[in-house]
């Protein structure tokens, strides 16, 4: 089944408004296997709009619109989508009568302008608002199913539900399976190469990978017309072939952060960890300490943005930083280092880099790097080049570093087996 959904309002295109609509929706239809094939905003424009539904009716079966169902002028989406479908505009007393009791309730006389929601095209459903005036619209033209809504969120979801209950989702008749996987320490362009020859082959399940700065998410969405056995064993097919290809940055399966996978790999072995902080100035600590329960396991650490600091809290010496320099392999191993023992930590994580845009050097350009971990059997660390703006650095700078801290724990399992 094509879908394709359309967001009407002028405020839409040219003011700080944005539709938050399409992705309520979108998110609902993928529940039940239907994936949107297209969203289009378009203004209060009768000619624009009118044109644009007759076209989405020729080349899909679910066409949902929202906003522009308002009593003012500019709302034409009644008028627009008639005109589309070659329909009259009727007028329905009974929706007066509602609308009328709607005023009542509130204290007030309906303005005469409320009339106009009662205009209803030709042979469709009228769906009451549970929530404001302008009810909801549903009918079906030829082989499309064409839904009016509401433009306040708090309107559509209602009138969205009822008609997604009653029309939609039995339509649709697909059985859905989906899985997750989040990756860290791959960018999304290597994700992307190591598997794109295996994903490429299968139409479904779908597949598609977001990108966030430090984390990766693949997600496979399976359907079938038969049954849920099928959708899972499409899903799981491709699913199992990417894990064995991408294993290593696996960091979960299910929806959890990569501070709250090392959090609770570090209570199941005991282990206490403190972070030294250069460049990225506290951050490390806030991702760590946003998890529920942290101070088990998390005993804090040192924000070192100055080489004074470096040296006097945590022992780097002059000769590393002048030799080296602040943003090194050596320094990043002198402020672990020096955090474990500062700390009576049983890991010590530190970043030193240049998140820019100042501060670079010919040989030391922004975004380099250096993360290091510290521990009694362990001694790692990583030079890296980020992109992005200051922030961007700075967090994916962080979630290297968790990344080293999962390394090494893997590190152990592996000793161990
Ligand atoms: P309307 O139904 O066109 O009268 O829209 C009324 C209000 O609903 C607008 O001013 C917006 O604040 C909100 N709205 C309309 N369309 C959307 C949309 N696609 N996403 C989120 N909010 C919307
Ligand atoms: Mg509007």
């Amino acid at each position: 089944m094509r879908a394709i959904f359309i967001a009407v309002g002028s405020e839409l295109l040219d003011l700080d408004r944005i539709d938050t609509n399409s992705l309520y929706v979108a998110r609902r239809l993928r529940e039940k296997g239907i994936l949107m094939d297209m969203k289009v905003v378009v203004g209060d424009h009768m000619d624009h709009l009118s044109w644009l539904v007759k076209k989405s009716c020729q080349r899909a079966q679910l066409v949902i619109i929202s906003g522009g169902l308002g009593p003012t002028e500019d709302d034409i989406t009644r008028e627009a989508v008639a005109a589309a479908l070659k329909k009259k505009l009727v007028f329905q007393e009974s929706i007066v009568a509602d609308l009328q009791k709607i005023f009542q309730r509130r204290g007030m006389a309906m303005p005469e302008i409320n009339t106009r929601q009662a205009f209803v095209i030709e042979g469709a459903e009228v769906i009451a608002n549970p929530a404001g005036t302008a009810p909801g619209l549903y009918l079906t033209e030829a082989n499309c199913q064409v839904l009016l809504l509401p433009g306040p969120p708090n309107e559509l979801v209602p009138i969205f539900e009822d008609v997604f209950a009653r029309h939609i989702a039995p339509a649709a008749n697909y059985f859905i399976y989906s899985r997750t996987f989040k990756l860290t320490g791959i960018s999304e362009s290597e994700a992307d190469a190591s598997i794109a020859d295996i994903y490429r082959k299968y139409r479904n399940p779908l597949t598609t990978i977001l990108a966030s700065p430090g984390v990766i998410e693949l997600h496979f969405l399976g359907r079938s017309k038969n049954s849920d056995e099928e959708a899972r064993k499409l899903t799981d097919e491709l699913a199992e072939k990417v894990r064995d290809r991408l294993s290593r940055f696996i960091f979960a399966d299910k929806d959890v952060s990569l501070p709250e996978v090392i959090v609770a790999e570090l209570k199941r072995r005991q282990f206490t960890l403190a972070v030294a902080e250069s460049c990225s100035g506290g951050g490390l600590g806030n991702l760590i300490t946003n998890v529920d329960g942290s101070s088990e396991v998390f005993l804090g650490g040192v924000i070192a943005y100055a080489n004074s600091l470096k040296t006097g809290l945590l022992g780097v010496t002059a000769e590393v930083l002048n030799k080296y320099g602040a943003v090194s392999t050596q320094t990043a191993q002198a402020m672990a280092v020096g955090v474990k023992r500062l700390c009576g930590a049983a890991i010590g994580l530190a970043i030193t880099g240049i998140a820019g845009p100042g501060g670079a050097t010919p040989d030391k350009p922004v975004g380099l790097v250096h993360i290091h971990l510290h521990a009694a059997d362990d001694d790692k660390g990583a030079r890296q080049l980020f992109s992005g703006g200051r922030e961007a650095i700075k967090l994916r700078s962080e979630y290297a570093a968790l990344n080293l801290v999962r390394e090494h724990l893997k590190g152990l399992d592996n000793q161990v087996s």
